[in-house]
């Protein structure tokens, strides 16, 4: 039994009300679980001096199969639609069984060392890619149990959604290893019939759905909106996440209130890509052009009409984004800067749930992200004691315990993926 005596812990990471800091102790079982949580009092134990305690994260959006190709496959222009192209024929070239599995490792080591518990990442799955992603995804599931709980989505381009035995399938690919349906649709004429045949391979399939929309400032992109109302006029039972949704952002109010009214009232939860999207979006393929628009969508608006909303990574070093290490506390400093998390400030925590005990409940996760009594003592220990302490430096020297057992917090070197790169 251990104490951690004296620590700073956000009310709103104890699944409490309010916005406020509690001093408390909070003491781990040798079996690893928070067997007490109680106001602070002297007593034995490590005296933490006011550090902040938060729960190990949650990432809901990111691509383990993408990541850290960049030095082989860098975009050229920063911009989505080279992204794509240049994703597109780095997998059709170089996305062996080897290749992903020993990317998607050094991933998920990095996002270990970050302190992250939980993951959702989309797979790349237009055929034949499906066979040989699924199973790598299946393999590190199995390889990361205990330490990084795993989720995936089939990631397919809105051509395979409209190609009935193409979806049929990836479907049934997904559906054997118990994952989710997807797709990523912007700007497309018949985006109501692609999500209407998501909707239908994900109830055949018995999976939930998780859809990239609107991933472009263009105001007549609408697949947020027919994603709703195909989920309302179907009746569809599973949970329906939707990721990026920046083209409301620069729609008029008029079809921003309609949309976000039947996004709540079909039950569909938003995440937000801060840190990938403020890349892409507003980018001008020539250069020499300020970007003004900071392509995330409207969380706010959301949360307060009753959507669940959460903010995750999304790429790492590929092109579609040029940085990013998974480290999810990044994307909450960085996310809190460009979504105004943080004023007014009573609010702030319970915003940071985006990243912790609210992503885990839109993704359904096992792991709650929540520090309560009877949870594995999977937490983040810093020498911040507030939000300005927390936000102002990296916290590269944060500790990260697993059931309640300091883990070796060094990032993989990133010569071990160097015979990977080569032309
Ligand atoms: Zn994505």
């Amino acid at each position: 039994m251990q104490t951690l005596r004296n620590a700073s812990v956000p009310s709103a990471m104890m699944g409490r009300p309010g916005g406020g800091i509690e001093r408390v102790d909070i003491v781990i079982g040798d079996d690893g679980i928070v067997a007490s949580i109680a106001p602070h009092a002297a007593g034995p134990g490590r005296d933490l001096d006011g550090g902040l305690v938060l729960p190990a994260l949650v990432d809901i959006h990111t691509h383990l199969d993408k990541g850290h190709i960049w030095p082989r496959r860098p975009n050229e222009d920063g911009t989505w639609e080279n992204a794509l192209i240049g994703s597109i024929a780095d997998s059709v070239e170089r996305w062996s069984t080897a290749d992903v599995e020993r990317r998607m490792d050094f991933a998920l080591r990095c996002a270990y060392a970050h302190g992250t518990a939980a993951i959702r990442t989309h797979i790349e799955s237009t055929p034949p890619q499906h066979d040989v992603s699924w199973a790598v995804f299946e393999a590190m599931r199995e390889r990361w149990a205990g330490r990084v709980e795993l989720q995936a989505v089939s990631l397919v381009g809105p051509d395979t959604l409209l190609d009935k035995p193409a979806l049929k399938a990836v479907a049934e690919r997904v559906a054997q290893a118990g994952g989710l349906i997807g797709g990523a649709v912007r700007t497309f004429p018949r985006s109501r019939e692609a999500m209407h045949a998501v909707i239908e391979a994900a109830g055949n399939a018995g999976a939930d759905i998780d859809i990239h929309a609107d991933e472009i400032m263009d105001p007549a992109s609408n697949v947020l909106l027919s994603l709703a109302e195909a989920v309302i006029e179907t009746g569809y039972k599973g949970r329906v996440l939707a990721g990026h949704c920046c083209a409301l952002a620069v729609q008029d109010e008029a079809t921003q209130q309609r949309t976000i009214e039947t996004v709540a009232r079909a039950g569909v939860a938003v995440v937000s890509l801060p840190l990938c999207n403020i890349y892409l979006m507003d980018r001008n393929a020539a250069g020499g052009v300020t970007p003004t628009r900071r392509g995330v969508t409207l969380i706010h608006e959301l949360r307060a009409a009753g959507v669940p909303v959460a903010i995750a990574s999304d790429n790492t070093r590929d092109p579609f984004y040029a940085y990013g290490d998974l480290d999810a506390l990044e994307v909450l400093r960085e996310g809190a800067r460009i979504l105004h998390f943080d004023h007014p400030q009573a609010g702030a925590w319970q915003w940071a749930r985006s990243i912790a005990g609210d992503a885990a409940a839109i993704a359904n996760f096992d792991y709650a992200a929540e520090i309560r009594i009877g949870a594995p003592a999977d937490l983040l220990l810093f020498r911040a004691r507030n939000w300005t302490e927390l936000l102002s430096r990296p916290q590269a020297d944060r500790e990260v315990l697993r059931n309640g057992v300091g883990i070796d917090t060094t990032l993989p070197d990133y010569r071990e993926l160097d015979d990977l790169m080569e032309s």
